[in-house]
């Protein structure tokens, strides 16, 4: 049994708590760096020259086959310059990661694999990229690394509980399982760790769309999912040993053609990403001799054929049992029509063979019980008769056989016809496999849906609902406000003097403080009261139900608990403080956006007087 985790899935606490996996020091800074749009290749040479394992292996990089120099680079400037910032940025990234978790505490975790797979796939989405250029190369590189990190994480934020995962689920299953015990999968696990590591939109979104087969808002997004499919499968290939290849090839040909490659381009593509895996792989020592092989293909019936025998003369029926009992064919035998009834539910009996005449209840009766009981529809019913006239077939078969063997039985015939109806059998399991499969994907698919629309609504650093949603919930709030003949107001509050914080102390604290401010937003305001961060250091918190009066005294309270309420693991040299313009509005004449202009006025009019205040506006 797997121990299910709290109810909800809290990302940030995650984070907070150092359980998940991280690029550490000079990675870090490259990657942030290189996030600026006026990052140099000399800043990040600096960068690189300040961490000397680094220097070293980005040194020997620019001088390696994969990357394919004309003449010997000696320098790390040289070098940053050749290879351009997002190869360093990957190859920084790559190391770090690797590094750090080149092993773990996750008992069926294998990191290896992990590392190989990642690598190879990082490998080949570059590869497709290259040939499609819809995002960079190197920026494809980093997107394939990284696709798969969600594993990584769950496997380093619950070494054992996602050990009990591994074991229990396999392929699509463990996703589902994930999603009870984690309440994320780790698909949209991966999703949130690039988000958070500031990847771009456009990333994130084919990656989704990878993963859940939706359809992507934009062109340029449907076509770099299509390009992260194609370059799984190529990995998936790169990854398989001969016989699994093999199985693989078809498949993989179909989706080359539809990336414009014919079966003598594939082959050169193949080897040319097994190539630069392998010398990746030599780089930062992440083994590549990996060989998955064709995963067994699930027995059908799965334990066997249960079967169930009725005779009420106990010698024919222990006879018939031990001729009939084998290692793949579990027999049951009872005397009578009752406790074949019985025995049919409790041990999931899929076939019954049943003498006719039986005392007290015959073979007839026992038939016609078992098709009006749920279970016993999908039974396959064999008599056993020694009256093989016309009509007492007609008869048996209104109530519900499917086969019958003459008395006396002999064997050979009884066995062919037993294969019969277990081909039966497996093809109706087979049918409601494919059903469950399809309510399964189904319902996946929903399940992903809500989640994307409800990350689609909220700001990730604060988690508070985030502009798109704080615009759409006024507009409706607004118009139910003037269905209703209620009151309404807003609070749009923009925290004071708030660059000085990033400027003194840094982006982090920066952000540190918006998110401090927004829990004691959230504890100061009433619980009907919504509260969304619109962007940078503004908030706006929609009152229902109030007029601009209990909306000013609504402001003032959340205003003196933010002055209150000060970080305390923060150095400021002045305390948070708030600014709040209130604007409420009855006037059926009026609209929301006007409510938003009235409430932009009178924060306004609180900056200009002095800051840390509130004011009211009324239509
Ligand atoms: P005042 O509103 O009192 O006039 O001064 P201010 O310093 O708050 O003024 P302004 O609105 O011009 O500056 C807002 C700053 O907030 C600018 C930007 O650097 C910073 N900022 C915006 N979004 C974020 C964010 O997500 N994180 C951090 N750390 N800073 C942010
Ligand atoms: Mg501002
Ligand atoms: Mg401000």
């Amino acid at each position: 049994m797997v121990k299910r985790m709290s109810l909800e899935f809290n990302f940030d606490e995650l984070k907070a708590a150092d359980r998940l996996p991280s690029p550490t020091g000079t990675a870090l800074a490259i990657m942030k760096l290189v996030q600026q749009n006026d990052a140099t290749a000399l800043q990040v040479a600096q960068l690189v020259q300040a961490d000397p394992a680094l220097s070293g292996r980005v040194l020997r990089f620019a001088n390696s086959a994969a990357f394919g120099a004309r003449r010997p680079i000696v320098s790390v400037q040289d070098a940053v310059v050749m290879m351009g910032m997002h190869s360093v940025r990957n190859f920084a990234l790559s190391l770090s990661l690797v590094g750090e978790h080149r092993e773990g505490l996750c008992p069926r975790f294998d990191y290896k694999a992990f590392w190989a797979e990642s690598l190879v796939l990082a490998v080949a989405t570059a590869a497709v990229a290259a040939r499609e250029r819809v995002v960079a190369p190197e920026e494809a590189f980093t997107l394939g690394l990284l696709a798969n990190i969600g594993r990584l994480a769950l496997a380093t934020a619950w070494p054992d509980v996602y050990s009990d995962c591994l074991k229990a689920a396999k392929g699509k299953e463990l996703l589902k399982l994930e999603r009870e015990v984690f309440v994320i999968d780790h698909e949209d696990l991966s999703v949130l760790l690039l988000a958070d590591w500031g990847l771009p939109g456009i990333f994130l979104e084919a990656l989704k769309v990878s993963q859940k087969r939706m359809q992507a808002e934009t062109p340029r997004a449907t076509r770099l999912a299509k390009q992260i499919l194609f370059a799984r499968q190529l990995a998936n290939y790169c990854l398989a040993d001969e016989a699994y290849r093999a199985a693989l090839l078809p498949q993989l040909q179909q989706e080359a053609n539809r990336h414009t490659m014919d079966e003598g381009l594939l082959a050169d593509f193949i080897t040319e990403v097994a190539t630069q895996w392998r010398e990746w792989g030599t780089l930062i020592h992440v083994k590549t001799d990996v060989h998955h092989s064709l995963p067994k293909a699930a027995p059908l019936v799965e334990t066997g054929l249960k079967l169930l025998l009725v005779d009420d003369d106990p010698v024919e029926l222990a006879n018939l049992t031990r001729q009939l009992e084998t290692d793949d064919r579990h027999v049951e035998s009872c005397l009578d029509g009752e406790t074949a009834l019985k025995l049919v539910i409790e041990h999931r009996i899929q076939m019954v063979i049943t003498n006719w005449q039986m005392q007290p209840m015959d073979g007839l009766t026992l038939c016609q019980s078992l098709r009006k009981m749920t279970f016993g529809k999908n039974l396959y019913l064999i008599m056993l008769t020694a009256n093989e006239t016309d009509d007492a077939l007609v008869e048996a078969f209104d109530a519900g056989i499917d086969d019958y063997v003459s008395k006396p039985v002999n064997l050979r015939v009884l066995l062919a016809r037993i294969r019969a109806g277990q081909r039966i059998i497996e093809l109706q399991q087979k049918l409601r496999q494919e059903h469950n499969e399809i309510e399964r994907s189904r319902a996946d698919l929903a399940l992903a849906n809500r989640r994307l629309e409800r990350l689609a609504h909220t700001d990730l650093l604060t988690g508070l609902p985030n502009r798109r949603y704080a615009l759409n919930r006024l507009a409706q709030e607004w118009a139910a406000a003037q269905r209703f003949k209620r009151p309404l107001s807003i609070l749009m509050m923009d925290l004071d003097h708030f660059k000085m914080i990033n400027d003194t102390l840094g982006h982090d604290a920066g952000d540190a403080a918006l998110e401090h401010t927004a829990k004691v937003i959230n504890k100061a305001k009433r619980a009907s009261d919504i509260a969304c961060r619109l962007g940078g250091e503004e908030f706006l918190i929609i009152a229902g139900n109030s007029d601009g009066a209990a909306a000013l005294l609504l402001a003032e309270r959340i205003r003196d608990a933010i002055e209150k309420h000060q970080p305390h693991n923060l150095a400021l040299t002045r305390p948070i403080t708030v600014s709040i313009g209130v604007a409420g509005s009855a006037d059926p004449k009026s609209n929301w956006k006007e409510l938003m202009k009235l409430a932009d006025q009178a924060l306004y009019k609180v900056k200009q007087s002095g800051r840390n205040a509130v004011k009211l506006i009324s239509s």
